[in-house]
């Protein structure tokens, strides 16, 4: 179902040369069933995760509550890896971007955003992305493949090791968020996502808990109430226009998902209320979404559905077919939506010197709206 449509789509390698499993990926009850083959009780799965997701060590012989002798046969046969990064470059506002080459030298993105008190990390779904959706550069990329679990999780891990957050810190963490806005469609990898998430949501590993977890979709909407379901993580959606004729010009899987079915599906979004709102995200685009019309259109849209409203201004890249909003349109319109009782944020793009594009991924709140006031106390 997952990935329905895309038979392009093909299994990444999952072992090393000599033909060593990464143990990273596989959840408790696979880790369970490999101790069990080599002859060891499942109860030791528990001190090996400890291990793995709670200290972050790639090198079985620095495990020392395991036996010397249960080590080196760990050794024999798997290893705990993480993609390798071929880029890392930290921009002067402390964004930081890893390109991540896998197993079979496909690359993807990681986005390390850091804030006063937290930071998000966002996290690709796929190599490339299937949706084409106008704006986007990831749609223009050639090939695409979905990320494995392992693949997913390692940008997790890879980050962690290189801000130095091992073991779990109870608070005050560099990641304390993860969203799902880097490259690729994730409800169209959801088994490898949701494997992933798991893991990572884990109490007794990275523990990293549903509320500060957030999901972007185009709008698979039948996968958005699975995802409600199964994973109950936030959810944003790219809407980026408020009717079907542009939305299936600007975002394409809106022929198969039209509107209606896809608010559909976020008003049965499990769990929503003021605490916790659908985000929609709304690219700024000169001349085709950006009017005082729209504005409106959007808000009647959304109307009873708790929700916040993210503004990016459109990030160029070369031969894109738009131009940003102005800045007044931008203003006019975030104005509209917040006395409407919505917040309204514009997105502040963050490491424009690292990056080419999508300056997606930063949110600048400043105003509360007075319904968002009140759920606060
Ligand atoms: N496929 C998922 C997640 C990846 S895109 C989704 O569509 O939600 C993450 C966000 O960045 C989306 O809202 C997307 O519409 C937006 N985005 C992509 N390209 C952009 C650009 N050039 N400028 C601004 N936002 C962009």
């Amino acid at each position: 179902m997952s990935t329905a449509g895309h038979a392009e789509l093909f299994a990444p390698p999952v072992a090393d040369a000599k033909a060593r499993t990464n143990l990273i990926g596989l959840d408790r009850a696979e880790l369970a069933l490999e101790l069990k083959q080599i002859g060891e009780p499942a109860f030791r799965a528990r001190q090996l995760w400890h291990w793995i997701y709670h200290r972050g060590l790639t090198d079985f012989a620095a495990m020392t509550t395991l036996s010397k002798d249960f080590r080196a046969r760990l050794a024999e046969r798997y290893v705990i890896a993480r993609p390798s990064a071929v880029v890392d470059r930290q921009s002067i506002d402390g964004t930081r971007k890893w390109l991540l080459r896998f197993a079979d030298g496909e690359e993807a993105e990681t986005v390390h955003i850091p804030e006063e008190d937290r930071g998000a990390l966002c996290v690709s779904s796929q190599v490339g992305c299937t949706l084409t959706c106008r704006f986007c550069h990831t749609g223009t990329q050639r090939l695409v493949r979905n990320l494995s679990a392992s693949e997913i999780l390692g940008q997790v891990m890879l980050a962690r090791d290189a801000l130095g957050e091992w073991p779990s810190p109870p608070d005050g963490r560099l990641i304390s968020n993860i969203v799902l806005m880097g490259m690729g469609e994730p409800l169209y990898n959801y088994d490898n996502v949701a494997k992933a998430l798991h893991i990572v949501m884990d109490g007794e590993g990275i523990s990293i808990s549903k509320r500060r977890i957030t999901l972007s979709t185009a709008g698979v909407a039948p996968m958005i109430r699975r995802c409600g379901q199964e994973l109950n993580v936030n959810l944003a959606i790219s809407l980026h226009a408020t009717n079907d004729e542009l939305r299936d010009r600007l975002v394409p899987i809106n022929k198969k998902y039209p509107i209606a079915e896809l608010m559909d599906a976020c008003r049965n979004y499990p769990g929503l209320s003021n605490a916790r709102r659908i985000t929609f995200e709304y690219v700024m685009l000169k001349g085709v979404n950006d009017s005082p019309a729209d504005a409106r259109a959007l808000i009647k849209l959304i109307a009873g559905i708790p929700a916040k409203v993210n503004l990016i201004p459109f990030n160029a890249w070369p031969g894109a077919p738009f131009e940003c909003a102005s800045e007044a349109a931008i203003s006019a319109f975030s104005d509209i939506v917040f006395n409407a009782g919505y917040a309204s944020p514009v997105r502040t793009p963050r490491g424009r010197d690292i990056m080419a594009a999508c300056g997606q991924l930063k949110s600048d709140s400043v105003r509360k709206p007075k319904s968002e006031r009140d759920a606060a106390i």
